[in-house]
């Protein structure tokens, strides 16, 4: 991946993520994570390369089919939440849906289990405000999980919370993996990234463990 003005952020990256694994991306400030994510992500496309997500060679799609795998296949998971104030706990994991063409009834019940399974079931009135920062990323990967993506990508999770919140989220996260969800989770942390069951390892660009 080159930017404009030649930075070259990534390469010779090659990486599979398999269905049902838990894996780091791990690397320091600067080395290419950031860009890493959005090309995984599908937010964007590489200079050259290839990205496949759910049996799809993401170049071939239009924004607008890509847009559409991207709500379907892929939840995020971001260091600051992105929650809406305005808006609950089940009403901002519902839109989670927005675009998944579920039918309101069904998206505040797909919101409400999500919720349960991130253990929020009793927060769900809750507007981001009035919850805890570790409450509220636990609301977001609720969201990202409602659609049941192929993948959820989480931006340094842990990174705006306390020690403590910090690994409530990342037990949260080992817990879904086990029950079947895949997740890579980017980190400039050595020791969260230690505590996963795969690690890739990024500097200036290249993949180098
Ligand atoms: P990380 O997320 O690991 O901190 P990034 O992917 O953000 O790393 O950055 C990798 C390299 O690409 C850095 O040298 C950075 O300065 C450069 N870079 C990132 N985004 C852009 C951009 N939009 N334009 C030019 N260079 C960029």
């Amino acid at each position: 991946m080159r930017y404009p003005g030649g930075v070259a952020a990534l390469t010779g990256v090659s990486l599979d993520i398999a269905a049902g694994e838990l894996v780091a991306i791990v690397g320091p400030s600067g080395s290419g994570k950031s860009t890493l994510l959005n090309i995984i992500g599908t937010l964007d496309r590489p200079t050259s390369g290839t990205v496949w997500i759910a049996g799809q060679d993401v170049a071939t799609l239009s924004d607008r089919k890509l847009s559409a795998l991207r709500a379907r296949e892929i939840g995020f998971v971001f260091q600051q939440f992105h929650l809406t104030d305005g808006l609950t706990a089940a009403e901002n994991v519902s839109t989670g849906l927005l675009y998944a063409g579920v039918a309101r009834r069904h998206r505040r019940e797909r919101a409400l289990a999500a919720l349960a399974r991130v253990g929020l079931a009793h927060r769900a009135g809750h507007r981001p405000q009035q919850l805890s920062g570790g409450e509220r990323q636990r609301v977001a990967i609720a969201r990202a999980l409602v659609n049941q993506p192929s993948l959820v990508l989480a931006d340094e999770p842990t990174g705006a919370l306390d020690t403590a919140n910090g690994q409530a989220v990342l037990t949260l996260l080992r817990r879904l993996n086990e029950q079947g969800a895949t997740i890579a989770l980017i980190t400039h942390d050595r020791d969260i990234a230690a505590s996963m069951p795969r690690q890739i390892e990024i500097r200036d660009g290249r993949l180098v463990r």
